[in-house]
């Protein structure tokens, strides 16, 4: 069982909370599919020193991958078609913006494959939209899902933000009663964060914005109660679904299964060493050009792998089994690793599941806290 992930660097716009590596001018869009197809011929051996070479699931990232042309996906699926090892049945999940979901964009998405779809939603408010400054309104937004509901596309994901400046609980919740009235099966939620060097930044570091965690606290809380209340399982810190709607292709990287990212700022992962291509376009398609991978290692340390370990588990419902956690404890960080699971064990920050441990909803509120607190120093 192994992933793919395909990062498509482009958008209309820039979102004013956004640091993902993205350019918001179109005009290298083909040259781009072009370096992406070398790259998936490049690495068609990537998967083969694993035993996980059969591939299960397709995710198209960025970016905005609904913004190019579908012809241009279509060949992108045929190339991993060709070049890998690929499953009868996968799970082909696209990021798209309500504003590119019209009809025939979403039928050929359909034809060509794709039964997942990732819509970046972010709220129900129009006044929250052109502050985070999105490129589509809230009916465009409720549009987008009824129309691919109509088509047949009925694995539906929205990414919804919480924490905005002014947002109050009703707000949230409505916004959460809003995507279940729409019938969406997935949903991802997370807290708006202040980047470097993106607008917000600026804007927060000019006081002319001003984000109160307490109130993005609230929300997060009353996300976890809504959950339970709504049918939706809270299987990992920012994802939510109906019963058999996790994402497969992200569920992967949780639990360490090898995957492989194309495109400029992409990841990869074959089970032993990871890699991943700096972002940069330009120099990524003149080392394709010269058919040479612009892929570089990264080796992790005994203690980054541990960290590693429970950053990500830890942010799982099932959390991590005490027998899997043995491998990535050596004597200095087993003493460390003890103490602090039993500190935390004792204030009800983490409970004990049929020898697994994971936070508790009291823990997950102080989740970076707790993360940490089990790093070493
Ligand atoms: S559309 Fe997505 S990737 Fe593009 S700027 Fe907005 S949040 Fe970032």
């Amino acid at each position: 069982m192994a992933g793919i992930y395909i990062h498509i660097p482009f958008c209309k716009q820039a979102c004013t909370y956004c640091d993902f590596y993205f350019s918001t001018s179109s005009k290298m869009v083909d040259e781009l599919v072009d370096g992406l197809i070398l790259e998936i011929k490049l690495q068609k051996d990537y998967f083969k020193e694993s035993n996980n070479d059969v591939i299960n699931t397709i995710y198209f990232g960025g970016g905005t991958p609904s913004i190019i042309k579908p012809k241009h996906l279509q060949n992108i699926i045929e190339a991993i078609c060709l070049n890998y090892n690929v499953a009868n049945e996968i799970e082909c999940t696209i990021e798209v913006n309500p504003d590119d979901c019209s009809a025939n964009n979403i039928k050929a998405w359909k034809e060509m494959g794709i039964n997942r779809v990732s819509c970046g939603v972010q709220s129900f408010v129009d006044k929250d939209l052109i502050f985070m400054n999105r490129s589509h309104s809230a009916n465009e937004a409720e549009g987008a899902i009824k129309r691919m509901q109509d088509s047949g596309v009925t694995n539906i994901s929205i990414d919804l933000i919480y924490g905005l400046p002014n947002m109050n609980e009703k707000v949230w919740a409505a916004n959460l009663n809003q995507a279940k009235n729409l019938e969406v099966t997935h949903l991802s939620c997370y807290s708006l964060t202040v980047e470097e060097k993106t607008v917000l930044a600026h804007l927060v570091k000019k006081q002319l914005v001003k984000l109160d965690e307490q109130a993005a606290a609230r929300d997060f809380e009353y996300l976890m109660h809504w959950s339970a209340q709504n049918g939706f399982e809270h299987y990992e810190i920012s994802n939510l679904c109906k019963k058999g709607f996790e994402s497969k292709h992200n569920s992967a990287y949780w639990k360490g299964i090898p995957y492989l990212g194309i495109g400029p700022s992409a990841h990869s992962f074959n089970g032993n060493f990871r890699q991943h291509n700096p972002p940069n376009m330009f120099s990524y398609l003149k080392s394709l050009n010269e058919n040479k991978s612009y892929a570089v290692q990264e080796h992790l340390s005994f203690t980054e792998k541990y960290h590693e370990k429970i950053m990500i588990g830890l942010r799982l419902s099932q959390g991590i089994a005490h027998a899997d956690m043995q491998n990535y404890l050596d004597d200095k960080i087993a003493k460390h690793f003890k103490s602090t699971l039993n500190k935390h064990l004792e204030k009800n920050n983490i409970v004990n599941l049929n020898d697994n441990f994971a936070l508790s909803n009291q823990g997950k509120l102080i989740a970076d806290y707790i993360i940490q607190d089990f790093f070493i120093a």
